[in-house]
């Protein structure tokens, strides 16, 4: 499948994203992930990327294109692909939209998933996140806590809260969201490539799509 998941910081698109990869095996792409892998490697991109992150503003779109216009070429998104946090402005989705022609492949869809603020404001606030970049796992501290405190099921690795997971930064990543990824609800509906899913529970949200895309 190829799709688009939309939706606020704290939607559930990672969660979503990584229960669809294991219907059909198509590849999570999280610009998020790619951005704080990069920033832990001391990568140029990550240097670039850093202090943008470190407010919750977005990063440019120049850069964002760079890493996707290569990403979207790697053979592992020949099964499909679930594109989690990009787009995230007009700019962004033109510039897919032309990538996409360029390089013959259509969408199935842009998946809005649509949540209450309050459970965001929640979510984010209790989110934990393992820092090793080939990880990432997401805990929650109320409701999936790691087993051990602090320590990731998966790699061991130290789990924390992101630097741009305090509430002041949570609440500027909200204003950005509603000010410049919002209005990509719109674009998609032009599009005919619109799915809105409202739901705080992910098993519902995947359910559903596998309806609406008959798997
Ligand atoms: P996320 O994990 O998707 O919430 O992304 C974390 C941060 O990475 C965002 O607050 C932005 O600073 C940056 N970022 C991720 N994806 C994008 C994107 N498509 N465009 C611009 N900045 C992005």
């Amino acid at each position: 499948m190829k799709l688009i998941l939309l939706g606020a910081p704290g939607a559930g698109k990672g969660t979503v994203a990584k229960l669809l990869t294991a219907i059909d095996g198509s590849v999570q792409i999280s610009t998020g992930d790619i951005l704080r892998g990069a920033v832990q490697a001391g990568t140029e991109l990550g240097r670039e990327a850093e202090a943008y992150m470190k407010r919750g503003d977005l990063v440019p779109d120049t850069l964002i294109m760079g890493i996707m216009e290569k990403r979207l070429q790697e053979p592992d998104c020949q099964k499909g692909f679930l594109l989690d946090g990009f787009p995230r402005t007009i700019p962004q989705a033109e510039a897919l939209k032309n990538l996409l022609v360029k390089l013959n492949i259509r969408l199935d869809m842009a998946v809005n998933i649509d949540v209450p603020r309050e459970v965001i404001l929640d979510r984010l606030c209790t989110r934990r996140t393992c820092e090793n970049p080939q990880c990432q796992a997401i805990y929650n501290v109320k409701s999936s806590p790691p087993k051990q405190e602090g320590v990731c099921d998966k790699c061991g690795s130290r789990v924390i809260q992101r630097d741009d997971e305090t509430e002041e930064a949570i609440s500027h990543r909200l204003a950005t969201y509603n000010e410049k990824t919002a209005p990509l609800i719109g674009f998609y509906e032009k599009e005919g490539l619109l799915k809105t899913v409202t739901g705080t529970s992910s098993d519902t949200v995947v359910s559903e799509l596998k309806a609406a895309l008959n798997f």
